[in-house]
């Protein structure tokens, strides 16, 4: 790759080309893929140390929230330069607790959304005529998978009340945004990231989201106590909102599945300021923002 990565929107084959570079410079990461899109692209995870014991973080679940994934990975980035320079210091401090620890990241759980944001329908392969025509009959921008599901609607948690919600907003099918399908875990997407979260002992996840600069921690009644003590010190340290969610206000997105799954610690971060999709300029600011703030959850 001969440009700065971080100076374009992620498109999905640099993204891969970004991956697989960054593994041959860092031979201790471990990339692998969770499972295929709808489309069939590859749904990319990158870890670090004992993946049976991992903390999370997963971004572009919405297509036009792209900017999370080069966020993702420019924090993998500058991790993967200080466990290399830490290891010349302290030999191996860093990526020893970070062995014990185990951290993964997914940068898009959603490449054929991104591919339609940033590409157009005909990006969309046998799905492109289907995808053109929602969009034409509809004044949004594309933020679901390529058969116009909302994977941040589609996960198994208060999916019968996320379904009234969205027939009282007038969504009843495939759809831009918002839709979360016929079953919860109807896609192959969401399916990918359920198994992992199954398979891989995920101790607490953090799923990227743009915007607002907020972070939601609750779901339901299993919210673990802890979370609303990590999270009061992730916004405390980013200078995020915290908010607390009234009652059930939300439903089937993935950190609430993850939360009523397993009654361990989900968050949802909000990064940046604007309309989505965030520029690409913004990346700096919202990194040099959230960096302290990324390290301490991958840590946790
Ligand atoms: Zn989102």
């Amino acid at each position: 790759m001969d440009f700065d990565f971080y100076s374009v929107p992620p498109a999905y084959d640099l993204m891969a080309e970004k991956l697989h570079q960054l593994q041959k410079q860092f031979p201790f990461l471990r990339l692998f893929h969770i499972g295929k899109s709808v489309l069939g692209r590859k749904i990319y995870a990158v870890g670090i140390g004992n993946l049976r014991h991992v903390n999370l973080f997963a971004g572009a679940f919405h297509a036009q929230e792209w900017l999370t994934c080069s966020l993702l990975i420019r924090f993998l980035e500058d991790l993967c330069r200080s466990i290399e320079e830490n290891e010349k210091k302290q030999p191996m401090s860093l990526h020893e607790t970070l062995l014990e620890k185990g951290f993964l990241i997914i940068p898009m759980v959603n490449p054929d959304g991104v591919e339609i944001a940033l590409h157009g329908p005909q990006s969309a392969g046998r799905y492109a005529g289907f995808v053109e025509c929602l969009l034409k009959n509809s004044s949004v921008t594309w933020q679901a998978n390529a058969r116009g599901i909302d994977l941040n609607h589609n996960f198994d948690a208060g999916f019968c009340l996320s379904r009234q919600a969205e027939l009282a907003a007038g969504i009843t099918g495939p759809a831009p945004r918002q839709y979360g399908g016929q079953t919860p875990h109807s896609e192959p997407e969401t399916r990918a990231l359920v198994q992992l979260c199954i398979s891989f002992d995920v101790r607490a996840a953090f799923a990227f989201h743009s915007q607002g600069e907020e972070i939601f921690y609750e779901y339901g009644c299993h919210t673990p106590a802890i979370s609303r003590h990590i999270a009061s010190l992730l916004a405390a340290y980013s200078g995020y909102q915290l908010v607390h969610q009234e009652g059930l206000a939300s439903h089937a997105g993935f950190k609430d599945w993850f939360i009523e799954r397993f009654h361990r610690p989900g968050f949802t971060f909000e990064i940046g300021k604007g309309v989505n999709p965030l520029p690409i300029t913004d990346l700096n600011q919202v990194y040099q923002r959230l960096h302290g703030t990324l390290s301490i959850a991958s840590l946790l």
